[in-house]
């Protein structure tokens, strides 16, 4: 039988949905057990939230000062150390999980899944590979621990309704000095977090400038939305690079997509293949976009949005 250890994904004491979409996946194996490891200097208001995640045995905590920050070269070793337990190895396929888990699995000598989207058995997952074009089914060799990261957009959050055992436990691994903390360079915003949230309204070249821009942050404000972008408008300096959605950036998977100005190049629409309801506006009838989008709108962005956004009461 699977025993599972999921590494919990947290920033400023809350932990990231990506963890309760990890638990999804692990419940997908029908395993003996899922463990969730809670790194960080404090550990415990994670850890709470955590324990409520529906399929989880049991949290476990490691506070360190050493994990105040999530660098992946400090955490691995820890992670490999506990993973010693394990049948498989999940963390979420954000920007964290990217960093940390190759380093797990560097460790634990395990070539690792990257990205699955679907569990099909215990060793054999299925991944998107030439920016979701195609589907592949990969099996993990047997004889090691299965590390993996989970396709967010692809799960579900688990639901919280438990109450698992929190258990604080220490590890014995020896950290590297190499690599230190020395600050967060974040984009600081009061809308919804672009990778979880719910509605999202994203600009691409369309838009035509950094100014033009708040016709998408109004928008998305009215509908409680957060912003995203394509690359061609974080490139031409729009937007910062963190709002970019699609196959070098972010893959989402909100209940609802709008897509304003954007043409729909299959290196953006791999970043939305997950979605709910899709909206295109675009002023070119026969752009791409409007093959993807359930509702198309055909038209100037800067005669729609504001028509769109007045009839929003
Ligand atoms: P364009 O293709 O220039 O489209 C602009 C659209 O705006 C047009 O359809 C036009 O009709 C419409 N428009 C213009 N004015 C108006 C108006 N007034 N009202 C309404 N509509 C208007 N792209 C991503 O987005 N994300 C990625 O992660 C990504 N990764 C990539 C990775 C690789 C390896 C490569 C090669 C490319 C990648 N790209 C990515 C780039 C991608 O191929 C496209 O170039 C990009 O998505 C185009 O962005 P766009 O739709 O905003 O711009």
């Amino acid at each position: 039988m699977s025993k599972v250890l999921i590494v919990a994904e947290h920033l400023g004491g809350h932990l990231n949905a990506s963890t309760a979409k990890c638990v999804t996946a692990a419940k997908a194996l029908s395993p003996e057990s899922i463990d969730v490891l809670v790194l960080a200097d404090d550990a415990s208001a994670v850890a709470a939230e955590a324990a409520k995640l529906n399929g989880v045995s049991r949290v476990l905590t490691v506070s360190n000062a050493a994990n105040a920050n999530p660098i992946a070269q400090v955490l691995a070793p820890q992670v490999a150390k506990v993973a010693a337990n394990y049948t498989h190895v999940f963390g979420p396929s954000t920007t964290f999980g990217k960093d940390l888990m190759p380093c797990v699995a560097a460790l634990l000598n395990a070539p690792q899944v990257s990205d699955a989207m679907a569990v099909e058995g215990p060793r054999t997952f299925k991944r998107p590979i030439y920016a979701g074009n195609a589907i592949m089914t990969v099996e993990a060799p047997e004889g090691v621990i299965v590390v993996t990261t989970i396709r967010t957009a692809s799960f579900a959050e688990t639901t919280r309704d438990a109450n698992a055992p929190i258990e604080a436990i220490t590890v014995d691994a020896a950290l590297p000095t190499h690599t230190r903390f020395v600050g967060l360079a974040a984009g600081s915003s009061d809308r919804p977090d672009l990778q979880s949230a719910k509605r999202v309204v994203s600009g691409g070249r369309g838009v035509g400038s950094a100014e033009n821009f708040k016709i998408i942050y109004d928008l998305a404000d009215k509908l409680g939305a957060a912003v995203g972008a394509s690359r061609a408008a974080v490139d031409a300096g729009y937007v910062p690079n963190e709002m970019q959605v699609g196959q070098t950036g972010k893959i989402i998977a909100p209940e609802l997509y709008i897509a304003v100005g954007i043409s729909g190049a299959i290196q953006h629409l791999t970043g939305i293949k997950d979605a709910g309801t899709i909206v295109a506006i675009n002023k070119d009838p026969d752009s791409a976009i409007f093959e993807t989008a359930d509702i198309g709108l055909a038209g100037d962005l800067f005669q729609i949005l504001p028509e769109l956004q007045a009839s929003i009461p």
